[in-house]
């Protein structure tokens, strides 16, 4: 059995990462340990930002410790919102207000709608970075919101190959080609061959 504390406290992530990883893998988070603060998400990457995460954590755990960050990028916004996601109409933003603000600024700099949603991973083990996981999923921003499942940017975003957005997609086909899923797909590579060279 393969095990790593996930820094998040973020129950639907947790389970999308079991769910990719399989059986093999044995997945805490943050969810039983209340007493850790909160760390800032000061980096200015989306790898900055997911070794921080994972290298503060794991100053309080001992073993493997994963952490995420990930974002949209939309090339007519230079890249915004990038790691402001979350917060990209204001600290407590809701998705909503997201996608509003940035359909709003997509009109008034008309040019081609590309985007990618990005995701890292850092693997850290007692203050040291083991390695780092990109994913990526490309696809273009749709002039108005379509669709229910999901969340974030999803309803905007509508990946290469597709007539969908992510916010129409089977939810399970979102989870086999997304961001998240190449970059925990990657890990999980990762964590297998450790294991077969270094068994703990
Ligand atoms: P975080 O990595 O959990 O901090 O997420 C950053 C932000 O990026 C989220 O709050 C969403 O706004 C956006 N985001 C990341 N992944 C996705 C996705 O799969 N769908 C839609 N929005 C996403």
């Amino acid at each position: 059995m393969h095990q790593f504390l996930l820094a998040t406290r973020n129950s639907h992530k947790t389970r999308e990462f079991a769910e990719i990883l399989g059986e093999a893998f044995d997945i805490r988070d943050l969810a039983d340990a209340p007493e850790l603060p909160v760390i800032e998400e000061t980096g200015l990457t989306f790898e900055a930002n997911a070794i921080l995460k994972a290298v503060e954590t794991s100053k309080h755990s001992q073993g493997l410790v994963v952490a995420d960050d990930s974002g949209l990028e939309v090339d007519a916004l230079n890249g915004a919102p990038g790691i402001y996601s979350a917060r990209y109409a204001g600290e407590d933003a809701t998705d909503a207000e997201n996608v509003a603000k940035l359909l709003a600024a997509l009109n008034s700099a008309p040019g081609p709608r590309s985007a990618r949603f990005c995701c890292v991973l850092a693997l850290v083990r007692e203050g040291t970075v083991l390695g780092t996981f990109h994913g990526l999923v490309e696809g273009t921003i749709t002039s108005a919101p379509r669709g229910n499942s999901g969340f974030g940017y999803d309803p905007v975003f509508q990946p290469e190959g597709f007539d969908q957005t992510f916010a129409e997609l089977d939810p399970a086909e979102k989870n086999r080609i997304s961001h998240r899923a190449r970059a925990i797909q990657a890990l999980r590579r990762a964590l297998l061959d450790r294991a077969k060279e270094k068994p703990d």
